[in-house]
């Protein structure tokens, strides 16, 4: 999370309010909020534009409405309210093209009538070699491609070309100019004659190739879905998510949600080998299992392949994200995390690898290696983590074994490893994640959970892992 690009944008914000001539008002922060919360709901949420912006949220059950639908659509709690959390997705880089009731995606399925689609490039962003703009438009293109009967070839001519590609900045001749740096990223059109099918991608980001500044290939991706009549998805995992997040090119692959969407609309390849993707978890899964548990201040967060929920307070719906909108640098399949809560350190580990977070903040000098922690060489992953506040100990759990560690002298205690079931019996299969809350360890194996007792020294309950996620 870009948290010190925020603050430096509060920071300009009170400075531009306080050298103004005229007197400084409590209310013109939140003012700006609901201003900025108005116009989000009127460019992605299909909110009427009438009247002056501030009075009308102050009589607004519309709003609250708008509002609400916003929070479902991103899986948030639905408060009605612009409460902290919906201001942060609010705030997240996204695609220009509305979520719901738009003007381009939402009748009668537009489609191209043919498979053979042209495409070509009006000019080119600066950010990068031309080189590298080509090779980024023509992959994202193949990833379309794959699935389905559709075919792209570039053309000389600008005008005669189905899917128009252009860069710019601002107001750009279309009636939906571009935001300067960050929010609005590019936006496309639905299939069609003229603008239709084109692409515009914002000039005032930086493009790259890379993880740093915004990646054109992954954008470009998720437009052509677009400039293909796909409207936006709900499912995190999908390229058709409007929020960006950064994921590793060379390794990108349609989700299934993608796959679904784009071969409703144009039927599936004729590739004897069906391609496949990846299905997003589905939270109340009776199935579910998990990667690591852990806290992190007052939240417990949960960790499943490249996605992780995050719990707050008495919040009743987890929220539901990619570890890459949160981390770019985090890989997917953490598999052990545990607090320490005196250091205000969140430990994350995967195979031989380990990261320390600080809130939502990666340490410096992260990932290092385990056997930091005293781990003997034959060690190479940890299956689980927890931490006990009380004691400053910590439990690492491998395969059949576990090992405690003092938190204080950052040291293994002696007489370790031993075997989980003799410690915690009726413990026999590995261990995928545990938690620590009251007077009990929750084991994770599957998706079973043990509730233990670690006064009695037993398993006193058993339940699906899911019940973790409020799930019934
Ligand atoms: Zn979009
Ligand atoms: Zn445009």
């Amino acid at each position: 999370m870009p948290k010190m690009k925020k603050a430096l944008l509060f920071l300009l914000l009170l400075f531009t309010q306080l050298s103004s001539p005229f007197p400084i008002f409590l209310e013109s922060l939140e003012e700006k909020k609901m201003a900025f919360v108005q116009n989000y709901l009127e460019s992605f949420y299909d909110m009427p534009i009438r009247g002056n912006k501030i009075k009308r949220w102050k009589n607004g059950t519309q709003l609250v409405e708008k509002i609400k639908e916003m929070q479902k659509f991103f899986g948030l709690e639905v408060t009605g309210q612009p409460d902290e959390e919906t201001m942060e997705v609010m705030k997240m880089p996204r695609c220009g093209v509305p979520d719901v009731g738009g003007y381009q995606v939402t009748d009668g399925n537009p489609k191209w009538n043919k498979n053979d689609i042209t495409y070509s490039l009006i000019n080119y962003t600066p950010d990068l070699p031309k080189a590298d703009v080509d090779s980024a438009i023509e992959k994202a293109f193949q990833l379309w491609s794959h699935p389905t009967p559709l075919k792209f070839t570039r053309s000389d001519n600008n005008n005669e070309a189905d899917i128009q590609i252009s860069f710019a900045r601002g107001a750009h001749g279309d009636n939906s100019p571009f935001d300067g740096e960050s929010g609005i990223l590019a936006h496309a059109y639905q299939p069609g004659r003229g603008i239709g099918g084109d692409a515009h991608f914002d000039e005032d980001e930086t493009w790259s190739k890379g993880s740093r500044g915004t990646n054109l290939f992954l954008v470009a991706a998720h437009e052509f879905g677009h400039s293909l009549g796909l409207a936006h998805s709900s499912d995190p995992g999908a390229l058709m998510f409007p929020t960006y997040s950064f994921s590793e090119p060379s390794t990108y692959v349609l989700s299934q949600d993608d796959i679904n969407g784009i071969q409703f609309l144009y039927g599936q390849s004729n590739n004897p080998i069906k391609p496949t993707g990846p299905t997003t978890p589905r939270t109340c899964d009776p199935q579910l299992t998990f990667d690591a548990i852990t806290t992190l201040r007052n939240e417990v967060i949960v960790f499943k392949d490249k996605y992780f929920w995050r719990k707050y307070r008495q919040q009743l719906r987890p929220e539901f994200y990619m570890i890459s909108l949160f981390w770019p640098s985090l890989p997917s399949g953490i598999q052990a995390a545990y607090e320490d809560v005196e250091k205000d350190l969140v430990f994350l580990f995967k195979g031989n690898q380990y990261w320390a977070l600080n809130g939502y903040e990666i340490r410096p000098g992260f990932p290092r290696d385990i056997s930091n922690f005293g781990f003997p060489r034959s060690v190479q992953a940890v299956d689980a983590a927890v931490s006990i506040r009380q004691s400053g100990k910590a439990y690492f759990f491998v395969k059949n074994q576990f090992w405690r560690y003092d938190n204080q002298r950052r040291a293994m205690d002696p007489g370790y490893p031993k075997n989980i079931a003799d410690v915690f019996q009726g413990m026999t299969n590995t261990v995928d994640a545990v938690f620590h809350r009251d007077n009990f360890f929750y084991f994770f194996t599957g998706p079973t959970y043990y509730k233990f007792d670690l006064r009695a020294r037993r398993i006193v309950s058993v339940g699906r892992s899911n019940r973790l996620l409020n799930c019934r």
